[in-house]
């Protein structure tokens, strides 16, 4: 038997791995002049490749009710066991797991090697842009196989090779391509502050608010930018604000900078009297971030806290707790970590990743609607539909 792997990335190298045999080949397909390119620009140089907190959950999809069906318990043990074999020793930062190096090449270098000790073949510089299926799929009228898998990622990150070719390729074999857009990015405004809270970085709590409704929270490493508003909090929330934008709806941030990092006690307290409101401010936050709260707030930073009405003491209260800025647009592709959207959900087996449409096409990782958060979520989603379908295929 001949399988072909459409996309060398971290599900192509992986399903490789598993499926090669004494008893069929293996070949992968790579446009880039190297596999792997992606995994070297992951965790910033570190690949942050898995998360012990690994749950369905942790992920999205157009299609939620489908993901408790593909992403299982079985196969969140079978990856983590799978990553033990392959890289011996991983490094567990608060459950984010990296490789022992603490760099990306590791990762990437361990799986080529692998393939290529067990036979697979790997085929660069190759850019698929037909395929075909009579009795045997036939690829760009020239290499021909059994069972295909296409592994192509989403569009995130271009240069490493996903630039989202495969979708109109797909979409004429029958499959549904729900709209593709960035995820996990930077959020953009249009306020005269930003420029002055530029550089800072804070714990807070962040919530996404559409057309006035909480939709979700996380906490974190907030960055204030002359943009707008980064961070791993802020790309976790970011799913849903580019979706409400895209279809034309009002998006807000709500920013609660007295959120606590797990390294601080609550020493503060909003109704110490004996302090300004300057004096309050001082002793928690950045010097540039209280001008500005203080320019919104309109309280006289030099009265006592406790000559303040109950009405501005709520105002004081709002301002750090519930600041709201207008979010006015995005990072792009080329600056976002995941894709949202891809091939429907609808159109595979949830057991195997075989396609619905077509028989013995299988899909994994990026190039299918399931995007998941920061924190190894995208990577571990690679290595588990890689292994359903190695699983189905052997
Ligand atoms: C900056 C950045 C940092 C990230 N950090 C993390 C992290 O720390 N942890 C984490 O879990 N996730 C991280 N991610 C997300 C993660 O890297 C991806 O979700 C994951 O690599 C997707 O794997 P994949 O194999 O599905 O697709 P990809 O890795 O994108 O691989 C797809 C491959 O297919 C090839 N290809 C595409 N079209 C064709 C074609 N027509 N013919 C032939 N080949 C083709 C591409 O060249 C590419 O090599 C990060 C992403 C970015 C951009």
């Amino acid at each position: 038997m001949k399988i072909v792997i459409v996309g060398g990335g971290a599900a192509g190298l992986m399903a490789a791995i598993n499926i090669k045999n004494d008893n069929n080949e293996v070949v992968i397909l790579e446009k880039n002049e190297e596999v792997g390119k992606k995994i070297l620009v992951t965790g910033n140089g570190r690949c942050n490749l898995w998360n012990f907190d690994m749950h369905y959950s942790k992920y999205n999809s157009s299609n939620p009710e489908l993901l408790d069906k593909i992403i299982t318990p079985e196969y969140e043990d079978d990856a983590l066991n799978k990553l033990v074999e392959l890289f011996s020793i991983l490094k567990n930062k608060n459950n984010y797991l990296y490789p022992r190096s603490n760099k990306a090449t590791t990762v990437r270098d361990v799986l080529l090697h692998v393939c290529n000790k067990l036979g697979v073949e790997i085929i660069t510089n190759y850019t698929v842009t037909s395929i075909k299926k009579t009795d045997k799929f036939i690829i760009n009228n020239d290499i021909t196989c059994d069972k295909l898998i296409i592994s192509c990622g989403g569009k995130s990150l271009p240069i490493t090779g996903s630039d989202g070719s495969i979708y109109s390729i797909l979409k004429d074999m029958g499959h549904t391509i729900i709209e593709p857009l960035p995820s996990l990015v930077p959020l953009f405004a249009n306020e005269s502050y930003l420029n002055k809270w530029n550089g800072i970085r804070c714990d807070a709590k962040v919530t996404s608010i559409i057309d006035g409704k909480k939709i979700k929270e996380e906490s974190g490493e907030l960055q204030l930018t002359d943009y707008g508003i980064s961070g791993i909090c802020v790309f976790n929330i970011s799913r849903d604000i580019v979706k409400a934008l895209n279809e034309g709806k009002n998006a807000n941030v709500q920013i609660s900078f007295l959120e606590l990092g797990e390294d601080e006690k609550v020493y503060f307290e909003l109704e110490e009297k004996n302090n300004t409101v300057y004096e309050l401010l001082l002793k928690v936050f950045d010097k540039k971030l209280i001008k500005i709260l203080l320019d919104k707030m309109d309280i006289n930073p030099d009265a006592y806290i406790k000559s303040l009405t109950t009405k501005e003491m709520s105002r004081l209260a709002d301002y750090i707790e519930r600041f709201n800025i207008n979010i006015t647009g995005h990072g792009d592709f080329n600056k976002s970590q995941v894709t949202q959207g891809g091939v429907s959900l609808e159109d595979i087996n949830p057991d195997t990743l075989e396609s619905k449409k077509i028989k013995d096409l299988y899909l994994i990782g990026e190039v299918l609607d399931i995007d998941g958060d920061c924190g190894g979520y995208n990577l571990g989603f690679a290595w588990m539909s890689a292994l359903k379908v190695s699983d189905h295929i052997c």
